[in-house]
């Protein structure tokens, strides 16, 4: 009896077998992760890179949709991060970029402030403070929430114009985003900020005068601003192209003007509206870009060698899923709702430091180990 099962059910096991194909091509596989040399050292630049919404689905849909390729499979030292605020189990990007920024858990919408509304100075404004050089580049509003974490200190997110004053304080020296008109045509004020700026030794471009960034010469300044749009900046869909450059452009920047090292913040900013909208193709485009922009942070990184890189999101948009009869580069995806998340996201660093950045940690985390990394 038994013997006759057997013999029946070799043929269907071996029927099986023949007719699955590998889901992936041999020679399609993973790139290897860069050695990790400088360990020991202190860092002395950081290059902090924020992908809004971006979960380790994401991230792995982008891989397949790739081919089986995206730049995130280069570092060397990987972490897990925890991402709730202090109200809410699932954060917005208000306090998880505060979380970054500051070290505090704060409540939903707060901006650089701590859970009872208190200002709490940013790895942005410490680094400033020590004579570093220091950077944002976004692909939203700079007055948006993550870059404001790191620049302006407000109960609210909605308070954009305030933000935008702080910004025009914050003594950032490189900043790349859209957002223009809270400078220049604000509601709450006559004042122009771009003018006071441009007082205080800024170069300020935006994309009437120059249509794209790679126009612009910066020669001879020490501070520069380039607006890529009047509030947010255009998707890559519909044509946004300059997160890869600018990420580049501003980590030259900053390392050809500031001796004592730079800290920069780059945000891959419309992940997360990608997921609002439940819109896979929008999310996908969008983190092509950004895993652009990390292949020449990593490039820069590379050439430089004491400068610690770091990959993360602020939290997950969208529950997505990879679905069974997914392909590669034909995912079926799927989003649990067009809202934030609370599962853990990825962190990935490089270089100087980096190895602090693995485990499971908190966000606020993350910034006690880049103070760390770069000894400040
Ligand atoms: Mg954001
Ligand atoms: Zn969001």
């Amino acid at each position: 009896m038994r013997v006759l099962l057997l013999i029946l059910i070799i043929p269907v096991i071996l029927l099986n077998c023949g007719s699955s194909r590998p889901a992936v091509d041999e020679g399609a596989g993973p790139i290897h992760a860069m050695p990790n040399d400088n360990q020991e050292k202190a860092a002395k630049n950081i290059i902090l890179m924020i992908g809004d919404g971006m979960g380790l689905t994401q991230i792995t849909a982008g891989i397949y949709d790739n081919n089986n390729f995206l730049n995130f499979e280069k570092f060397p030292v990987t972490g897990l991060m925890k991402t709730h605020s202090y109200d809410n189990l699932v954060t917005d990007s208000a306090a998880g970029g505060t979380a970054m920024a500051c070290g505090v858990k704060t409540y939903n919408n707060g901006v650089g402030v701590n859970k009872d509304g208190i200002a709490v100075k940013s790895i942005l404004e410490e680094a400033e403070e020590k004579g570093m050089g220091t950077g944002i580049v976004v692909t939203s509003a700079v007055v948006n929430a993550t870059p404001a974490t790191f620049m302006a200190h407000q109960k609210l997110r909605a308070f954009v114009e305030p933000i935008a004053e702080e910004i025009a304080n914050s003594g950032v020296d490189f900043l790349v985003g859209g957002g223009k008109k809270y400078f220049d045509r604000r509601d709450s004020d006559e004042r122009n900020l771009i003018e006071e700026m441009k007082a205080k030794g800024y170069q300020i471009e935006n994309f009437i005068q120059h249509k794209t960034i790679e126009e612009v010469r910066t020669d001879s300044v020490k501070k520069f601003v380039y607006f890529t749009a009047d509030d947010d900046p255009l998707t890559k869909i519909t044509g946004r192209n300059y997160l890869p450059y600018a990420s580049q452009m501003g980590a030259n920047f900053l390392k050809s003007r500031s001796e004592n090292g730079f800290f920069m913040m780059i945000e891959g900013s419309q992940i997360d509206l990608g997921g609002h909208a439940t819109n896979f193709k929008y999310v996908m485009s969008e983190l092509r870009d950004f895993d652009e922009a990390i292949k020449n942070v990593l490039e820069f990184a590379e050439a430089d060698g004491e400068t610690l890189v770091i990959v993360t999101a602020d939290h997950e948009t969208g529950g997505l899923t990879i679905q069974e009869g997914s392909k590669l580069k034909k995912i079926k995806a799927d989003f649990a709702y067009g809202r934030h998340s609370g599962t853990m996201v990825p962190v990935f660093a490089y270089g100087p430091g980096s190895e602090k950045f693995t485990g499971i940690f908190d966000n606020t985390e993350l910034y006690r180990k880049m103070k760390a990394a770069l000894a400040l």
